[in-house]
């Protein structure tokens, strides 16, 4: 099949693990951050850490949007779902993500809120539609990959002039993402990674140019992957040239779907409906200012923040939990004393090992346990 067989040839595979091997200078020590939770599953997937030389390490990174949201913005949806009785859509996994008192919203619906699984926003459009007693709001998560399906209802929203239909709105955004996690860093001095694989869905939208002042500011490569095998391993390769080149640019190995500038329909279609938060938190980033989306002012009868009052929450991590280290890729999932004992897929703990986009899932599901 174009674009898969010719990425998962072995022989190739073996070919760049083998340059990698010859031109990683045994005296220094690569570490490098894939950003995306995707890269994270490909990586364990293929065995990929298996076939670098000892001194490339690979650090998981906070691109899982499961993962990210903290459990205050859970809690929220559960008392969405519960005390203010809407039909709550949202993607499979947000279903499972414990919340605070170890709740999540599929306890809430076995509980009897009406909690439906979906995998589009304009499914939960359609169930407005079937259902106009029913006020029903979509449970909107990640970044800027699956914004652009969530404008798009918005703005079918706004034109069907639906009066039931709402957004409860969670998108993030990437580049503050990795200024979260480089900026402490360069603060104390420090340095963390050398190097990063740049997401690869979310730049077909925002493209290329969208990390070059990162790269610039943090004096660190980035290449954006796609998320074959061969695509990892060639990225790890022209991430090991830049440093070896003391060169901290922008590559694209993504050729065949990301371009500079991204798809203008989309990034205009996200304009147009939301806009730069203040601030957000993110579990184990913190409070970061505009990194996340809110719903703007002229589509405020499709905000589900405005429509429904939601009671602040307090809500803390379990402490034993790592995941907010594990998200900024100082601990592994098995520095994490309740990985694959306590917290396993069928009773996560934690929200990374609820997505199979978690680093502690790819880790647990591809057998790396302790
Ligand atoms: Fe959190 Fe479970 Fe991962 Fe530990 S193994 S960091 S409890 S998700």
């Amino acid at each position: 099949m174009k674009y898969i067989d010719e990425f998962r040839n072995g022989d190739y595979a073996a070919e760049v693990a083998r340059r990698i091997h010859a031109e990683a200078d045994p005296e220094r020590r690569y570490r490098f951050m894939e950003f995306c939770g995707g890269h994270t599953h490909t990586l364990f997937r293929y065995g990929i850490p298996d076939l670098l030389p000892a001194n490339v390490k690979m650090i998981h990174g906070p691109g899982c949007p499961v993962c990210v949201l903290p459990m205050a913005r859970i809690d929220a949806a559960i008392e969405l779902a519960v005390r203010h009785q809407v039909v709550l859509c949202s993607y499979g996994d947000m279903l499972r993500v414990p919340g605070a008192h170890r709740t999540s919203l599929q306890k809430a619906k076995s509980q009897g809120a009406d909690v439906r699984m979906l995998y589009s926003p304009a499914d939960a459009l359609r169930i407005a539609l079937e259902n106009p007693q029913r006020q029903v709001v979509f449970f909107a998560i990640g970044f800027e990959t699956t914004t652009p399906p969530t404008a798009a209802v918005l703005l079918k929203a706004q034109e069907l002039k639906l009066r039931n239909f709402s957004v409860f709105c969670n998108h993030v955004l990437t580049p503050p993402a990795i200024t979260g996690i480089l900026e402490p860093a360069q603060q104390a001095g420090e340095r963390i990674i050398e190097g990063l694989v740049g997401p690869g869905h979310v730049s077909v939208i925002t493209g290329g140019g969208a990390y070059d002042s990162l790269a610039r500011r943090y004096r660190t490569p980035i290449v954006i992957a796609g998320f074959e095998p061969l695509d990892i391993l060639h990225s790890i390769l022209l991430l090991v040239r830049q440093c070896n080149a003391g060169r901290y640019d922008v590559e694209n190995q993504y050729s065949r779907a990301v371009t500079a500038s991204g798809n203008a329909k989309a990034q205009s279609m996200a304009a147009r409906t939301m806009t730069l938060r203040d601030s957000f938190e993110w579990r184990g980033l913190g409070w970061m200012p505009h990194s996340a989306l809110r719903i703007r002012p002229e589509f405020a009868d499709y905000d589900a923040e405005r429509r429904f009052e939601l009671s602040p929450s307090e809500a803390r991590e379990n402490k034993a939990c790592e995941c907010p280290a594990v998200l900024r890729g100082a601990k592994a999932p098995t520095d994490c004393k309740l990985f694959a004992t306590v917290c396993t897929p069928d009773n996560p703990i934690g929200a990374c090992m609820v997505s199979s986009e978690g680093a502690c899932a790819a880790h647990y599901s591809y057998g790396h346990t302790r």
